[in-house]
């Protein structure tokens, strides 16, 4: 269990940015039908501000209550479904790990490091134009696409020894 602290572990951010991207979901929400509680923000606003690391739902969670917010697992996975069914967040499946959620919905790669799990975005636009051009040449409606491209991230690679900026070509973790 995460210890409640008086101070937040995490801050709130002010980031008026951040509080435009949070106003826009939770108005996406209600256009959908969810009625706006206290603890559905509270959510959002942890996704929002931790999104860049492709959270889980746990790691929301253990964000919230670092914060000394009481809200559940329960309300952590429902509010995300309900993102994830409007098309504001992707769920990234990965084999034996817990889904992350990913709150960037333009085309984009996933680098994913095999060694901590660190996920940061790789911009892919271009790539994803071309192949979306190709599927529908064979006769596909593309509905999405998800490009994950796997290796080490830099301070792992300097955890194993490797010059971070030397020659590619060490072997994938799996
Ligand atoms: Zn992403």
């Amino acid at each position: 269990m995460v210890s409640r602290s008086p101070t937040s572990v995490v801050p709130p951010s002010g980031d008026p940015h951040l509080r435009t991207l949070v106003e826009s979901l939770l108005q996406r929400l209600r256009e959908g039908g969810l009625r706006s509680t206290r603890q559905r923000e509270q959510v959002v606003q942890a996704l929002v501000e931790t999104g860049e690391q492709h959270p889980t739902a746990e790691q929301i969670h253990a964000t919230l209550h670092a914060r000394g917010l009481r809200v559940s697992l329960a309300t952590v996975y429902n509010t995300l479904e309900s993102l994830r069914f409007i098309g504001a967040v992707s769920e990234l499946g990965f084999p034996e790990t817990p889904t992350r959620y990913d709150l960037n919905q333009e085309p984009h790669a996933n680098l994913v490091c095999t060694k901590c799990g660190r996920i940061e975005d790789l911009d892919a636009s271009a790539l994803a134009r071309s192949m979306r051009q190709r599927a529908q040449r064979m006769g596909y409606l593309v509905v999405r696409e998800r490009m994950d491209v796997y290796g080490l991230c830099p301070p792992c690679r300097r955890a194993a020894g490797a010059p971070v900026h030397g020659r590619p070509g060490e072997r994938p973790a799996r």
